[in-house]
């Protein structure tokens, strides 16, 4: 028997409740690859699934985690063996199929890649999906051409999972980077990882109906959307890219004209780290692996238990917890 978070939903009231368990390998649901799970981490997504689940959860009961990193326990698979190292993101793990809030996890092995020399399994979940998703940013943003140099390069919601670990890949390449954020008390931790300057939320919180703004930013990794970014696409100069990750601050991009498009060749770069095909998750952790500072990993992680996972999956979706949150499974 061995510990989990389980989701149940009360299909009377449609009110789901979850609870740290103990469950058998019998109840892990069938694939190649059985891992003894040593970390896993809160992301947003992990925040709605631990509730109600926001459409994102198939099937109760539930155990969520969309990230887990571990030693392959058996495998039915030739590319893995018993002791091998392997960390998962993506692949709806953690939202339609069981994922790494336990201390088994059963999984394809598609959806597993090496841990690259140089990273741990607690070093590889203090990166998590949210920095993977950070370096896939990063990656995109270089694929357009953007080098240090170029001037500022601008990361939003930077307090954040996918903004600290930005932040800090981005100046560790050589980048100023300009941390937008709304919580001012953030600024030595946003300094510490590198950010040259602090931008306040607010500069970014009305929409404007002017189609462009002065030029400001070289390149621009979003995780917030909605208002901020229908600014932030107006601010950017000529022929720079927005990689956009996610929608912390809305689902719509609020604001925007199509201005920024045509009349400064602005590229707005949709990334997604959920079905990214093999080569290139091993590409992006071994990028991490090589650049990112591990001393500065270090400041942004919050260590939890399975206990804590609740109260933090609630934190999370009020945009109050700050870094990455690292969920030791062995606790
Ligand atoms: P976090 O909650 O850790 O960070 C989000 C940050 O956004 C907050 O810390 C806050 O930063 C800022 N923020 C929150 N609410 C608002 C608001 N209303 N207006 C403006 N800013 C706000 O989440 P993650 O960093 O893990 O994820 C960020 C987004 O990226 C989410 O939407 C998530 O679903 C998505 N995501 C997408 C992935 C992909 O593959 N595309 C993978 C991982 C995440 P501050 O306090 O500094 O202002």
């Amino acid at each position: 028997m061995f510990k989990a978070l389980i989701v149940e939903k009360d299909e009377e009231t449609g009110k789901t409740a979850a609870a740290v368990k103990e469950i058998s390998e019998a109840d892990l649901p069938r694939a190649e690859v059985t891992v003894a799970v040593e970390y896993s981490t809160v992301n947003y997504k992990d925040g709605l699934c631990i509730g109600p689940g926001g459409g994102l959860v198939r099937h109760y009961p539930h155990v969520p985690g969309i990230d887990f990193a571990g030693t392959v326990e058996e495998s039915a698979d030739d590319r893995y063996k018993p002791g091998d190292r392997v960390v998962l993101t993506g692949w709806r793990v953690g939202e339609a199929h069981w994922g790494g809030y336990a201390q088994k996890a059963r999984v394809r092995a598609d959806w597993l890649v090496p841990l690259p020399e140089g990273l741990d399994t607690r070093a590889a979940m203090a990166v998590g999906t949210a920095g993977l998703t950070a370096m896939l940013a990063v990656m995109a943003l270089e694929d357009q051409g953007l080098e240090p140099g170029h001037g500022p390069v601008l990361v939003t919601g930077a307090a954040g999972g996918v903004g600290s670990v930005a932040t800090a890949i981005l100046a560790h390449l050589g980048h100023e980077v300009a941390a937008v954020t709304g919580r001012p008390e953030q600024e030595d931790y946003l300094k510490g990882l590198g950010a040259s300057r602090i931008v306040p939320r607010e500069d970014f919180a009305e929409p404007t109906r002017k189609p462009l703004e002065s030029e400001q930013w070289s390149g621009c990794v979003d995780a917030v959307a909605g208002v901020m970014l229908g600014r932030v696409l107006k601010q950017m100069k000529y022929g720079s890219s927005v990689a956009a990750v996610g929608l912390a601050g809305g689902a719509a991009i609020e604001g925007a004209l199509i201005t920024p498009f045509i009349l400064r060749g602005v590229n707005l770069l949709g990334i997604d780290s959920v079905m990214q095909p093999y080569q290139n998750r091993v590409r992006a952790w071994e990028r991490i692996a090589r650049d990112l500072p591990m001393d500065k990993l270090e400041a942004m992680v919050r260590p939890a238990t399975l206990e804590d996972l609740p109260g933090l999956g609630a934190d999370i979706l009020k945009g109050q917890v700050r870094g990455r949150v690292v969920v030791d499974l062995s606790a």
